[in-house]
């Protein structure tokens, strides 16, 4: 079962946007047991569509085109598939009532190009959109390529893919075997080391399979293993993710797609009741930003600083002006007294403070990338720890590297 996935979109062609739908449901079929054979991006152009199309079923027998159904002129998707297909396009009377609804709810006048969202192709069988006005498509006749088309927006089409196009998939194509994955995350290790000190047990097994691969300055590592047997595959996944840990664990704090650090970090202080601030210098509230994304975050989190300037430092934090001046800014001292001075401020049970170079350039003989972390954990001795990341790292990215070392230094210590 060959698969070829077509995302739609001008805007991807110019490097606008991230073909995420693409990603996406590539791992989606990966999961199904459906090989994914070829990608093809296409810009908003019925003719090129029609030409990818056809290319596509020269070499596969399923095609998934997804983006472009939206009711606009440049949205040219549907039309073209049913030029391709031979046939007609019809209207979805429920489907159009649906659509009137929804304008007449928000107290806005329908369009009459927005008739296009309730079309459909002739023969073909018709995918509820559960979240936007689009309707998808599955058209199948049991001998050519069958063709699955999808809205653009992730959130719709990843909605329609799970809980419509799959069910309808198992149906067409005896799925044989379906696969699950399990990702593991881990941080503050680069990709080579972290492969380099597992065992070749793991590394070359085939069951499960593992790859590893970087992303936003963490390492994720994704186990897969082929079968039906749901409680087998998972006893198989936990011994290999033991193995791994043996080696790495120092490194790792969770696992799944969606997870991150400061969710962790968020988790766990509401799971202990715990309140946290901070004083950030050169992540400028990156920190305070992490941790306001994850949802829950006004248990644990009050508020707390963005103290740039030595005097903003001086005066919100209350520090002893005369630390700043006999150690320098970008000290343990100095990492420690804004620690400490916000969690008192704030009265939290935890504080964490940044103070470092972003750079490029250095300051106060300090290299670009030399960042103190300071954590004040209430009934326990303040620490203070040096990361010293490359020094041709962006700004950005010893900000947000910054940023992932002080969660991690927080999730070790609550552990
Ligand atoms: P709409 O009704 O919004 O026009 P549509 O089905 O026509 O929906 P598109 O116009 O292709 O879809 O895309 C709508 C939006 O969805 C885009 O502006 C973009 O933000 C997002 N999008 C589209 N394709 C992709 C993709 N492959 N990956 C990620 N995002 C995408």
């Amino acid at each position: 079962m060959k698969s070829e996935v077509i995302t739609v979109g001008t805007e991807l062609l110019l490097g606008r946007i991230e073909n995420t739908n693409a990603r996406f449901i590539a791992d989606q079929l990966t999961q199904l047991g459906i090989e994914s054979y070829f990608q093809t991006v296409v810009g908003d152009n019925e003719t090129r569509i029609i030409t990818a199309l056809k290319q596509a079923a020269t070499r596969c027998n399923l095609i998934i085109i997804c983006g472009g159904l939206g009711p606009t002129n440049d949205d040219k998707t549907l039309s073209a598939v049913a030029k391709y297909l031979g046939v007609e396009l019809k209207v979805d009377q429920r489907q159009f009532s649906q659509i009137e609804n929804y304008f007449t709810r928000q107290h806005r006048p329908m369009a009459p190009e927005n008739i296009k969202q309730a079309q459909y192709l002739t023969g073909a069988q018709k995918l509820k959109n559960d979240v936007g006005l689009a309707l998808g498509d599955f058209f199948y006749n049991n001998t050519d390529t069958a063709v699955a088309v999808l809205p653009g927006p992730p959130a719709e089409m990843k909605t329609m893919f799970l809980n419509h196009l799959i069910p309808v998939l198992r149906q067409v194509y005896p799925i044989k075997q379906q696969l699950t994955s399990r990702v593991l995350r881990f941080y503050g290790i680069s990709e080579s080391v972290l492969m380099h000190q597992l065992d070749d047990s793991v590394t070359k097994s085939d069951n499960p399979s593992i790859a590893s691969y970087a992303k936003n300055h963490e390492i994720l590592i994704r186990l897969t293993a082929p079968g039906d047997n749901e409680e087998q595959i998972n006893c198989l996944l936990d011994e290999t993710q033991r193995k791994i840990l043996i080696r790495v664990g120092e490194f790792y704090y969770g696992n799944g797609t969606e997870n991150s650090l400061a969710k962790e970090v968020v988790t766990n202080l509401r799971q202990r009741g715990l309140t946290i601030t901070a004083a950030e210098s050169l992540t400028g509230g990156l920190f305070q930003s992490s941790i306001c994304g994850i949802a829950g975050a006004s248990n644990i989190f009050n508020g707390g600083f963005v103290t740039y300037a030595n005097d903003a430092k001086k005066d919100l934090l209350q520090i002893d002006p005369q630390i700043i001046d006999q150690y320098g800014v970008v000290s343990r001292q100095t990492a420690i007294a804004m620690a400490m001075g916000s969690r008192r401020i704030m009265n939290a049970d935890i504080g964490i403070s940044f103070t470092g170079v972003a750079g490029p350039d250095s300051l106060e003989g300090n290299l670009a990338g030399t960042v103190w972390i300071g954590l004040d954990v209430k009934g326990e001795t303040t620490v203070a720890k040096l990361v010293q990341l490359p020094q041709s790292d962006s700004r950005q990215a010893i900000r947000e590297k910054s940023v992932l070392t002080g969660l991690q230094m927080i999730l070790s210590r609550l552990k």
